[in-house]
């Protein structure tokens, strides 16, 4: 038999064992110093009281004959769906039930959608990045083309006529930069892949965190994005649904390449493949668009938000270049006096007791930069803002 050698071709990722084993190191070292992570990807507040409640009173319906529920509907349950539709519409975006997918994950929805595609395409990802759309594509055997986000473009690539890929990732607002595109910068990614046959998969993890009005929350609001882009969201951030996974993948009816339909074959794909969201997980999902449910989780964005924005006031302070944290948890700072971002990893550590996330492990692109998130305690976060003033402050000066 013949293994996929593909997988060897995937860079091993020391990320975050790299930085497990330096925070390691340094706390046994020096067990009376704080440590507090600004670094991590993870929610930390727990589930809304309305999605408690629903996944309650839904664990009873499964105690009971008459209320029990077995498989579910291929695509999930109507009435999370129509919750969704919902929520499309409050944004000024039609859909249609049958383009809404419920999933377990944008992780998972993101790496399984490439099987609609031939391994003869090629692929267009942003550097830095989310590593999934790079490790997807590599397993399968892909030409990966990289756009380079820089500061100069605000960490955020636009088309460029001379490059031409069929398959384009977009990721706003961004994980890692934080950076999110324009209506008007959406809408040119959009005529290209038209204009290309390409596919457009975007990525709105992170939607809920847009505070500006020109930053659309869907590419569905641009207009022709039903005819070249698959979005792919998750509760995962925008309602602590991290350990409790539930996602939605739109698949819009208008999008057909090589004369098929795209939602055809993802119907087939998930039919053939997939069983769904467990009853119980999709009724806490629906929990979260009820009024209630609204109200909770916009106080838990509101909560990363805030702690965002004390880290932004740090940098500022400190006269540090940044992006991100106003539609993001996430900001994305240039390492003060033109470090590498393993060697202010380490003075971070070492001088303020703070962890972060080195740039240059998003790509080679992130060299020279630090990601930081609003995920984490307030009190500590307010702490450690505090320290990495300092700390930038004291390199800037060097
Ligand atoms: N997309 C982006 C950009 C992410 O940052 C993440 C998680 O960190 C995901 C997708 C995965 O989300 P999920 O938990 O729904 O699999």
């Amino acid at each position: 038999m013949k293994i996929n050698q593909n997988y060897g071709n995937l860079a091993e990722s020391y990320l975050f064992s790299t930085i497990g084993k330096k925070v390691n190191a340094f706390t046994a070292a020096h067990p009376e110093r704080e440590v507090i992570r600004l670094g991590i990807g993870d929610v930390t507040l727990p589930l809304a009281r309305p999605v408690i409640e629903a996944l309650h009173a839904a664990t009873d319906e499964m105690a009971e004959k008459a209320t029990f529920r077995g498989y579910g509907p291929d695509q999930g349950y109507d009435f999370l769906r129509t919750a969704l539709q919902a929520e499309y519409a409050r944004h000024g975006v039609a859909l249609e039930l049958d383009e809404i997918f419920v999933g377990d994950g944008a992780k998972s929805d993101v790496g399984n959608i490439l099987e609609l595609f031939d391994a003869d395409n090629t692929v267009l990802v942003p550097d830095p990045v989310y590593p999934v759309y790079v490790d997807t594509n590599v397993m399968a055997g892909r030409r990966i083309l990289y756009a380079s986000a820089t500061r100069e473009n605000d960490f955020l690539p636009m088309p460029d006529a001379c490059v031409r890929a069929d398959i384009i990732y977009i990721c706003s607002p961004n994980n890692p930069t934080g950076a999110a595109y324009t209506r008007a910068q959406l809408k040119a990614w959009v005529d290209y892949a038209n204009e290309n046959d390409a596919v457009l998969l975007f990525d709105a993890a992170y939607e809920r965190f847009i505070t500006e009005p020109d930053v659309p929350h869907s590419i569905f609001e641009i207009d022709g994005a039903k005819t070249c882009a698959i979005e792919f969201c998750s509760l995962s951030k925008t309602a602590g649904f991290t350990g409790t996974r539930c996602s939605y993948t739109v698949v819009p009816m208008a999008l057909k390449r090589g004369g098929t339909k795209l939602n055809a074959m993802w119907l087939r794909r998930q039919t053939t493949k997939y069983n769904g969201v467990s009853y119980i997980v999709q009724r806490a999902a629906a929990a979260v668009f009820t009024d209630a449910g609204r109200q909770a989780t916009g106080e838990a964005i509101a909560y990363y938000r805030a702690n965002a924005a004390m880290i932004a006031a740090a940098l500022n302070e400190a006269g540090v270049w940044y992006c991100g944290g106003k539609n993001s948890p996430y900001l994305w700072m240039e390492c003060p006096g033109g470090m590498a971002s393993w060697d202010f990893f380490d003075y971070l550590l070492e001088h303020a007791g703070v962890v972060g996330t080195p740039g240059a492990g998003f790509g080679a692109r992130g060299e020279g930069y630090f990601r930081l998130t609003g995920f984490g305690d307030a009190q500590k976060t307010k702490r450690a803002a505090q320290k990495l003033r300092e700390a930038a402050a004291a390199l800037q000066s060097r």
